[in-house]
């Protein structure tokens, strides 16, 4: 075909929906009052924070829940609730985002990367392995990619070794496995309300639990003071009593802007949910029988959101990888290489994390090295999706 014939996408990848407009005007009317501090209320009044953690809490079906100020936050916040000590071995994904190991790093603790699938998801088989080498006693899963493992094989697994499980929610908000919602399984759900998760506040974040202690602690955590009473969504004032001259403050709240812009985009988040879903089908469908083009299988009992899509080049040499991301880069679908060698934007590999001591995973290698990552936005009709579809089918085709 004549480069002239071929298809250019226009859209753009990082052009998320406006701010629907009852937000907005939920967000000037906190402006108007000029009570932007979570606990600058009038007697009796609960603000927009407690209501959000109160709404977050039951869309989970969590006992208690603390709104933050990022997704990273939540995550330093649930290792520091959970009383990680510095030098302590920390389990997580080597396939995951810098944050994740940023926290345990944030804590003095040190990361022990457990490997990938080629489904996308944390290796159980070295997961156990992992365990029993290091002796760590937490583990922070990330949910990467929206690409949720067996649930129940992880908490056997993590339960008969007595391994406290974070999960990190931050690209399965409204996710779950077998009905029950992402975040629910471990001690503690943590999630990212940062523009290009699934709720939009700029940044912002979530922690989840049922445990009252750990709970208690959070808030303490987040920066409380002694005001923890007007957490609604938080546990009774006794069990503050046990840890609140032990638990250091370390700010990180959320505040009543963001958290009225969050409340109003919480109410359509199912909705946005089937949004994405329709959006990734059409890629998935097109994109589907590609030679040299994996995709990945989803399972039976995950209910995703498909706010990005996946696929892998198994064994393509880096320059073929390359040339069919500059080729489809030229048409106007910017592919992320999580692979590739040097760490650009927002993705980066486990040998980049250099705080971390060196650790070697051969098999999880030739899956990292495949990886190939677009984004979603809403804002792509279902017209533009089958475009991106074709595209990068052409694409593959010729750079094989
Ligand atoms: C975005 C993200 C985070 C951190 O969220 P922030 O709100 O940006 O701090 C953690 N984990 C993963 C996998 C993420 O993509």
């Amino acid at each position: 075909m004549s480069e002239s014939l071929k298809e250019v996408f226009t859209g753009n990848f990082t052009q998320q929906e406006p701010i629907p407009e009852a937000a907005i005007e939920a967000a000037v009317a906190v402006m108007r009052s000029g009570r932007l501090h979570r606990y600058n209320t009038l007697p009796g009044e609960t603000g927009e924070v407690a209501l959000l953690e109160e709404e977050f809490a039951a869309f989970t079906g969590a006992k208690y829940c603390l709104a933050v100020a990022s997704g990273g936050y939540a995550l330093g916040c649930a290792l520091r609730a959970l009383e990680v000590q510095p030098g302590e071995p920390v389990l997580t994904n080597a396939f995951t985002l810098a944050p994740v190991p940023g926290a345990i790093a944030a804590v003095g603790a040190k990361p022990v990367f457990v490997g990938v699938t080629e489904g996308l998801v944390i290796d159980l088989d070295d997961l156990q392995v992992k365990i029993s080498e290091s002796g760590a006693k937490v583990l922070m899963l990330s949910h990467m990619r929206g690409h949720i493992v067996d649930m129940d094989a992880l908490m056997y697994i993590c339960n008969g070794a007595g391994v406290a499980v974070i999960e990190d929610c931050a690209h399965t908000m409204g996710a779950s496995w077998d009905g029950v919602p992402s975040g629910r399984y471990g001690v503690i759900g943590c999630y990212s309300t940062q523009t290009y998760k699934h709720i939009n506040s700029g940044e912002g974040g979530f922690l989840i639990t049922d445990d009252e202690e750990v709970a208690a602690r959070a808030v303490m955590l987040s920066g409380s003071y002694m005001l923890y009473g007007k957490h609604t969504a938080g546990p009774a004032p006794e069990v503050f009593e046990k840890i609140k001259y032990v638990t250091p403050n370390v700010s990180g709240r959320m505040d009543h802007l963001r958290a009225a812009i969050l409340r109003v985009q919480l109410r359509n988040l199912s909705q946005q949910v089937e949004n994405w879903n329709a959006r990734y089908r059409v890629v998935e469908d097109g994109l589907r029988d590609t030679p040299g083009l994996t995709l990945i299988e989803r399972p039976q009992a995950e209910h995703y959101v498909g706010s990005s899509i996946q696929f892998l080049l198994l064994d393509w040499p880096d320059a073929k990888i390359e040339a069919l991301v500059a080729g489809c880069l030229k048409r106007g679908v910017e592919l992320k290489w999580f692979g590739a060698p040097e760490p650009t934007a927002f993705t980066s590999r486990y040998e980049s994390w250099r705080y971390a001591e060196p650790q070697s995973l051969p098999d999880s290698d030739r899956v990292l090295r495949a990886i190939m990552d677009m984004r979603l936005p809403l804002t792509f009709s279902l017209e533009a999706c089958a475009m991106l579809a074709r595209i990068i089918r052409d694409e593959v085709q010729s750079a094989r």
